[in-house]
Order: structure tokens, then sequence, then C-alpha cells
């Protein structure tokens, strides 16, 4: 008995159905970056792919590699982190889709020796300022895009961009900016057969930024966003559940064999319930390797509770807002060192 990280896959496959149909006829490229949001890459890639998921984002070039191996041949996997020419050759041999945000790629490509052309989605920033083409700049990059094309190195793929989905006004202005980005790629001759900038939030809430693609992560793994619409409107379920064991009973009250290293914020101390045996109990301290609960009558060793997730009283995202936070930093926080484990009856 020991700490342990439940991740139902059935729960899971209902959420990428939930997905599909709210951004349809848009795509659903399912996000896995971070390990799958921390739920584990492997069996997450699996699950999605025998449900029908054909667009994987997997943010890096390893990760895109490896989800590839994973996923077999017939998956398109885009990825958006790409350090240079040997990211490039890497990304090409696994027959991932590049996202390109710097012009720097571009003539890395002109450069790089490969044995079928880069499929390349171009990146507009549209306000964000984390990577992608300036506008002022982006007349350049479509004419060194051509060129290449041309040159049959590369194989124009789409346009893409990032939005903050922190408020509509921003969103509106960068979408703006992305129809603009567009007009022009056509003027030049460059048509994309895939436009995306929508995540989880704005796939949801505004059709008119589902585009081809809507590039979903946190609702796929039934993270709702803090502050915002419950699991029940949007259609979703949290699909993780983690449990600790309980390992002594003293008068300081309960010990479970989990901590603030494997994951849990000790500034969430004091602020949130469990269900025991007993019934609810506070948790009172979260130090690194424990944490300390409210003692009821017969608490044993051995006993399992559940402290965040659909078996728990409280979801990511409700500790999350406990603490200011979103439900992806508690999520993504569990520690690789606590064991995974998979249930599925659907399949
Ligand atoms: C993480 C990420 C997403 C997914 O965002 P969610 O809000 O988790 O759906 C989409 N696109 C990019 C570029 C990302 O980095």
């Amino acid at each position: 008995m020991s700490a342990v990280y439940r991740v139902d896959l059935d729960a899971f496959a209902r959420n990428l159905r939930r997905v599909r149909e709210a951004v349809a006829p848009a795509a659903h490229m399912l996000v896995v970056k971070d390990d799958a949001y921390a739920h584990g890459l492997e069996p997450i890639v699996t699950r999605a792919v025998a449900e029908g998921i054909r667009w994987i984002g997997a943010f890096d070039v390893v990760t895109g590699a490896a989800v590839r191996r994973i996923a077999g041949p017939d998956v398109r996997i885009f990825v958006w982190l790409i350090g240079g020419s040997d990211d490039l050759a890497a990304g090409i041999a696994a027959d991932l889709d590049l996202g390109i945000g710097d012009e720097a790629l571009l003539d890395d490509l002109s450069r790089l020796e490969a044995h079928r052309p880069a499929r390349v989605h171009l990146k507009i920033d549209t306000g964000l300022h984390r990577n992608g083409i300036r506008p002022e700049r982006w007349e350049a990059a479509l004419a060194q895009t051509s060129e290449l094309v041309t040159a049959g190195r590369v194989a124009f793929e789409g346009i893409w961009s990032h939005i903050s989905e922190a408020s509509d006004a921003d969103d509106d202005d960068a979408r703006a900016v992305f129809l603009a980005a567009r007009e022009t790629a056509r003027a030049a001759g460059l048509d994309p057969r895939f436009s995306h900038l929508a995540a989880s939030a704005a796939g949801f809430a505004r059709d008119e930024f589902r585009e081809d693609i809507v590039r979903v992560g946190a609702f796929s793994y039934g993270i709702r966003p803090a502050g915002g619409p419950g699991e029940r409107e949007l259609g979703i379920e949290p699909i993780a559940t983690l449990s600790a064991t309980v390992t002594a009973v003293d008068a300081a009250g309960v010990h479970l064999d989990l901590g603030s290293l494997h994951g849990l914020p000790s500034a969430l101390g004091g602020r949130f319930d469990v269900v025991t045996p007993g019934g609810p109990r506070r948790v009172e301290a979260i130090a690194p390797t424990e944490t300390v609960l409210a003692p009821w009558a017969g608490a044993q060793p051995g006993d399992e509770i559940a402290l965040f997730g659909p078996a728990a009283l409280h979801t990511a995202t409700d500790l999350a807002e406990l603490i200011d936070t979103i439900g992806e930093e508690i999520a993504l926080r569990v520690s690789p060192t606590v064991p995974r484990d998979y249930t599925s009856t659907d399949a």
C-alpha cells in the first residue's frame, strides 16, 4: 500500500467524446505536454488513438517522437518547441508537423539535408509574445517559406497561433491579427490546409475560434478553468484521483504517506477536507513527506484516503482556487515518483 495516482481511462474517453462534440466540425488535437498533464504519456496516447484521435499536440520533438512510437503512422503529431537544426531533422525523421514561430528555423530548414519536405505550420504572434513571427516580419517569413516550398524543402500545411483566453476582448484582437495574417499568406500563394488558434476555453465557448483544429489539453483531462464554468456545465469530468495511505495514528493525528515533495502544495494545509471512513476530516498540515489529517475513531494504518479527484471531495481545480492558482498547477505537480494506476473497463 502506498500513495497512488489512479487514472480512469474510461472517464478520459468520455471527455474525448465530449470535446470532439464540442469542437466539431473542427478536429480535436489532444495536447499531451508535460507527460499528458502528468497522467502518463503512453496509456493516454494509446487510449486516445483507440478512441479515434487523429491529431496530437506533443510540445517538443522528443515527446513528439515518443508519441509517434506509441501512436503509429496514422496520427498527425504537432510540435512547437523546436531548438534548431537537430530538432528539425529529428522532427522530419519522426514525420512530425512542425510549428515554426521563428525565422531562424526557416534559415535552418534551407540548409538541412532531409529525405522529405518538412511539414510546416507557421506561427503568427498575435500578442502573447512567447514565440511566433511578429506581424511586421510576416511577409518576409512568407517569402522565405515560398522559396522553401518551391525548393521542395517545405510542405506548407498550416497557420497557427496561441491566445491568452483570459479575456474575450484580447482574444478578439488576437483573432483579427490571425485572420489578417492568413489573408496575407493566401495572397502570397500560401493557402493553409489547417488553421488553429484556440485551446480548451475558447474552443468550447467561441465557435468562431475553432477553425480547422482546436488544441485541447486541460478539458480532455477534465480540468476545468479556475473561476470559470463547472465540470457539469462543460460536460467534462476529472479523470484522476490522488490517494495516500495511512501510515500511523498518534496524538498529532492521522499520518499519510504523501506530502509536498509528492506534489501536494503545503499551502493547502488546513484548507480542505477529505473523505475518511469516519466521515469528512480536515487536512491539518502538509509536510514534505507526509500529510496529517484530523483523527477519527478507528483510523487504521493501511486505510486509503483520496486527496483530490473524482473519488475525493474536491477536484484539482477546487484546490487550486483555494491558493489562487489554476487546476493544471495542482495536476502537473503530482510527482513521477507516485505510481500511476490505470483502470479501464470499456476498451
Ligand atoms: C498547452 C497548450 C494548449 C492546450 O491548452 P489547454 O488550455 O490545456 O487546453 C494548446 N496550445 C498550446 C500552444 C499550448 O501550449
